[in-house]
């Protein structure tokens, strides 16, 4: 087992909080007594640690805390760079008169997805598609044990933003538009931290994670907002009380019942329209951090800021200190003026603008974290788990995760399926995301906004493909300018180049419209032979006016570094089995479009996908007689797992049916039957696919 034997330290009597043997709960407040305000001061600052310009501040600001933000990373990029720089940095930390251990965090949001080699798994959007908390929890076990191995202890992850606007630059980061959605993929908390008591934190293979970004960051409007001439994806959420409650909340509760360490709030503002006349900051929302957040659901863990996201409250850091402080934030990511802040909020205490007892309340959160991270007995990185980063096991989960993201919208006409492709036929691979590991991964993968090309080790979809057809003809042609005679069918992968934040839209052109070089690459292709095309994307891309030439349409996500899972599905190694999970729309037009708009007419609902495992074939009075025997068995259903197979049947039979005409008066009961899924309603939701049915 990975369990590490605690350190008891001989004489430790005189230091209770150095005796591993006592309650976590008396070692803080014992090291708290012996604290000064400096102290205290530091353990409420996190810097960067390329910030850093003399490791000594480490020990003289009393840092409590370091980060690599995206892509500040040790140079070589290798585990034991990774170990050693943290390594260091906590001798400096140790080095302080009560040797408090620094706590060191990153952004592994889809794997250890800064250190080359590493497992990279899909984006959450392709988690959401999964429909498989089971997986989602063991992609969370893979990026604890690689990134834990490496030193770190914290995770600035995962995002449980509800995506409520496509043209959110952060799209990606969502695991779906549907607040039930969101919630049954958290079991990605118990992937990273283990069990909610906390009780594995000190783990080799365990990590601290952050729910982000409170709250509301997915439903901002136009997702975005302008920042002098930059398009962010930072705007104002806009929501009444109980669509705050009802959408944004609920992954929260979530999370904190799942024994989240940390929160990190958002960037945006949050305006409840039936309360506030303007928007509030949430670094700023005390209502909302210390009320909701602290009070109401018990949030025991710490409030970590985001970056530099102080900085935005006001035009005086001063203010900015005080007033996010007092709103509820524990640890200040400042992450670069760590001078500037110590002297400002230790300014704040001295005049009484900021209690001692809130600055005690943030120091006990902070510190009792550190000690279920058992960062007092082990301060040091415990690399015995270095071996197994980008280790076939691990490569296996992402795979796996791979495969069952992958969402077939369309598959073939009049019951000529397109896929899966047979290991016979000679394929024309063309598209700017076929064999591009960059682009595949998407951001926050090496560097911050992630980049093209080869950046880490994997296989790249068209590499998948030969692999799993080794004596296929595949060609390859990037921009499919080679000759497209003579083949069975055509592959074109195309999307997006990878982002990580910056992105939204304020009606300046950041919409979701394919590349020229993609739409011509379809074109050919799909112009010249039978073809699918794969979407490689962190969101939909608007397609309907292609969509008549296009065979057989996959939304492939953001699927990490295992392209072989998507050769599994492509050529029937595994069934298709994932499922929007998010509305993919028609037309810019139509944003936001989500799951229980009034007029909801989309190109393909939330919680469509197409099989390509055996599906029932039924005349229409044969499925409505067979659909009414799922309802009545829906009756006597012992497990969600037994309720999830009955609607799935259901489904199946009426996506058979519908096939490519959804329209308006099927999509929406169709889409709500998948909510009615997620909350338990197997008898409604199978109702409502009838419903569907019967529309079409
Ligand atoms: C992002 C956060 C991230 C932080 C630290 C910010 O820009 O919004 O999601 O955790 O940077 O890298």
């Amino acid at each position: 087992a990975p369990e590490q034997s605690p350190r008891v330290v001989v004489g430790a009597q005189n230091m209770p909080y150095l005796d591993s043997r006592l309650p976590i709960k008396d070692r803080v407040s014992d090291l708290l007594s012996r604290m000064s305000l400096a102290d205290k001061v530091g353990q409420m600052t996190q810097a960067e640690r390329s910030a850093i310009k003399n490791p000594a501040d480490i020990t003289s600001y009393r840092l409590g805390s370091l980060l690599s933000g995206g892509g500040s990373v040790p140079t070589p990029n290798t585990p034991k760079a990774w170990a050693d720089m943290i390594n260091g940095f906590q001798d400096q930390a140790l080095a302080t008169p009560l040797q408090i251990p620094m706590l060191y965090g990153v952004d592994a949001v889809h794997g250890h997805n800064n250190l080359v080699g590493a497992t990279v798994q899909p984006h959450n959007i392709g988690l959401g598609a999964t429909r498989d908390p089971a997986l989602v929890e063991r992609t969370g076990e893979v990026t604890a044990a690689e990134t834990r191995a490496t030193g770190v202890p914290w995770d600035f992850a995962p995002c449980v933003c509800v995506g409520r606007d496509e043209r959110w630059g952060r799209t990606y980061e969502t695991f779906g538009e549907d607040p039930a959605l969101v919630v049954s993929m958290e079991t990605i908390v118990q992937g990273l931290q283990g069990p909610a008591d906390g009780s594995q934190l000190a783990r080799r293979d365990r990590v601290l994670a952050t729910a982000k970004h409170y709250v509301g960051d997915g439903g901002t409007e136009y997702g975005s907002s302008t920042n002098g001439t930059y398009t962010l994806d930072q705007g104002i959420t806009k929501v009444t009380r109980k669509q705050l409650e009802d959408i944004h909340l609920p992954p929260y509760q979530e999370a904190v019942r799942r024994g989240i360490g940390t929160v990190m709030p958002s960037y945006s503002s949050m305006q409840i329209t039936d309360e506030d006349n303007t928007p509030v900051k949430m670094h700023a929302d005390g209502d909302l951090i210390n009320g909701t957040l602290k009070h109401d659901m018990g949030f025991d863990g710490f409030v970590i800021s985001d970056y530099a996201a102080i900085d935005q409250i006001s035009p005086d850091y001063a203010a900015d200190v005080r007033i996010s402080v007092n709103a509820g934030v524990d640890m200040v990511m400042v992450p670069n003026k760590y001078q500037e802040f110590e002297s400002a909020l230790t300014g704040q205490v001295n005049a009484g603008t900021v209690s001692e007892d809130r600055i005690d309340d943030a120091v006990t959160r902070i510190l009792t974290e550190k000690f279920k991270l058992g960062l007092f007995e082990h301060p040091y990185a415990d690399t015995s788990g270095a071996g197994d980063i980008g280790s076939a096991a691990h490569r296996a989960v992402a795979r796996q995760a791979a495969a069952e993201s992958q969402v077939l919208l369309k598959n073939g006409t009049d019951g000529h399926a397109v896929l899966p492709l047979k290991k016979s036929q000679k394929v024309y691979v063309a598209g700017s995301n076929a064999d591009d590991i960059g682009n595949q991964v998407g951001g926050w993968t090496i560097s911050w906004q992630g980049s093209s090309g080869n950046i880490t080790k994997g296989t790249t979809i068209l590499q998948g493909m030969r692999q799993a057809a080794p004596n296929a003809e595949i060609d390859y042609s990037k921009d499919a300018s080679a000759p497209t005679d003579g083949y069975d069918v055509g592959v074109v992968v195309v999307g997006e180049t990878p982002y990580a934040e910056g992105k939204g839209d304020v009606g300046n052109g950041n919409d979701l419209a394919l590349s020229p070089a993609d739409k011509a690459a379809v074109d050919r292709v799909c112009g010249a032979m039978k073809c699918a095309v794969l979407i490689v994307a962190g969101r939909p891309q608007l397609i309907g006016d292609q969509l008549g030439e296009i065979d057989a349409l996959v939304a492939s996500w953001l699927p990490g570094t295992e392209g072989e899972g998507v050769a599994d599905v492509l050529y029937g190694t595994r069934p298709f089995t994932g499922r929007l999970p998010l509305t993919w729309p028609k037309s810019q037009d139509q944003l936001p479009i989500n799951v229980g708009d009034a007029s909801y007419d989309p190109q393909y609902p939330f919680g469509w996908g197409l099989t390509t495992g055996a599906a029932p074939v039924h005349g229409g009075a044969a499925t409505l007689k067979a659909l009414r025997a799922l309802a009545a068995a829906a009756d006597h259903l012992h497990s969600a797992k037994a309720g999830g197979a009955l609607v799935g049947q259901a489904r199946q039979l009426v996506q058979q049916k519908v096939g490519q005409h959804i329209t308006a008066a099927v999509a929406k009961p169709f889409a709500e039957a998948d909510h009615l899924l997620l909350t338990g309603h197997y008898r409604d939701a199978i109702g409502k696919l009838t419903q569907a049915y019967q529309a079409a």
